[in-house]
C-alpha cells in the first residue's frame, strides 16, 4: 500500500510559528535551527489521531516504546552541535525520523543509526515521502558507531547513555564535536566533547535532560 504524502495547512504552519516562539523565549538563539524546526512539519510524525499534539513543547511515544523528543529539546542538542552545509553527522537512535529531518534542513549529510527493526523500516521508508530522501538510515547498534562511513564531523546520540562509547569518540573528526545525554538513571546530563586537532578532548556540561534508554545491540526480531 502506498503511503499518502501528509499534508501541511495553514493551521500546522501557524501553530509551528508559534511552537518556535516559546522555544526562542526559552533561550535557543541559533537562527539555522529555529529556521529549520518552523521548516519541517512536526506533524508529520505522529499518527494521525495524535495531530494536536505535534505542536506542543513535549515528548510524545512513537510506538515501539520510543519517544519523538521535546522540540525544546531537539533545538537544545542540535544549536550545541554547531551544523555548518556539508557537515557530515551521525545520528544515534533515527526513532521517528525528525531530528534527522532536522539536521537535514540544515544542509547536514546525516546517516542515522536505529536499533529497532519495526521503527527502522517504517522510518526508512517514510523519510522518502516527507521530502527528505538523502538521509542514510542503518540498523544497528549505535554503540559500535558506523565505522565504514567515519570520521565524522558531528555525532549526536538521542537516547540515555550510561557512558560515553569509545567508537563514537574514534569515529570523529579532529575539530569535531559529540552531544550526548550521559546518565544511567532517570535524569541525564547533557554533554558536549569537543576533539582538538591533536585528538585531544575538551568535556563541557549542560544541565539535565530526560531520555529513553540506550540499549546494547540490536533488539531481537520478532
Ligand atoms: N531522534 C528520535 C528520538 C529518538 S528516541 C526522533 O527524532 O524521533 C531514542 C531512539 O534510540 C529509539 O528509537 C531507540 O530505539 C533508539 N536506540 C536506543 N538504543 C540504541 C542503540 N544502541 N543504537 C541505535 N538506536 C538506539
Amino acid at each position: 500500500m502506498a503511503t499518502i504524502q501528509p499534508v501541511d495547512s495553514y493551521r500546522h504552519q501557524g501553530l509551528r510559528k508559534l511552537l518556535v516562539q516559546n522555544i526562542r523565549l526559552k533561550g535557543i538563539t541559533d537562527e539555522q535551527v529555529l529556521n529549520a524546526l518552523e521548516k519541517v512539519p512536526r506533524h508529520f510524525f505522529f499518527d494521525s489521531s495524535f495531530l494536536e499534539y505535534a505542536y506542543e513543547d513535549k515528548p510524545f511515544p512513537i510506538g515501539a516504546g520510543q519517544t519523538i523528543s521535546q522540540p525544546y529539546t531537539v533545538a537544545f542538542q542540535t544549536e550545541l552541535l554547531q551544523i555548518r552545509k556539508n557537515d557530515k553527522v551521525l545520528e544515534i537512535g533515527t526513532g521517528s525520523g525528525y531530528q534527522a529531518c532536522i539536521l537535514a534542513e540544515m544542509g547536514a549529510k546525516v546517516f542515522t543509526i536505529e536499533r529497532q527493526k519495526t521503527l527502522f523500516d517504517k522510518t526508512s521508508k517514510y523519510l522518502h515521502v516527507v521530502g527528505y530522501p538523502t538521509i542514510k538510515t542503518f540498523f544497528g547498534d549505535g554503540y559500535k558507531g558506523l565505522p565504514t562511513f567515519a570520521p565524522f564531523d558531528k555525532v549526536i546520540v538521542t537516547a540515555a547513555a550510561p557512558y560515553i562509547p569509545d567508537a563514537l569518540l574514534e569515529q570523529l573528526k579532529p575539530g569535531g564535536i559529540l552531544v550526548i545525554p550521559v546518565g544511567a538513571n532517570d535524569v541525564q546530563t547533557m554533554t558536549t566533547i569537543t576533539k582538538n586537532q591533536d585528538s585531544s578532548c575538551v568535556k563541557k556540561e549542560h544541565g539535565a535532560f530526560r531520555f529513553v534508554p540506550m540499549l546494547e545491540d540490536k533488539a531481537k526480531e520478532i
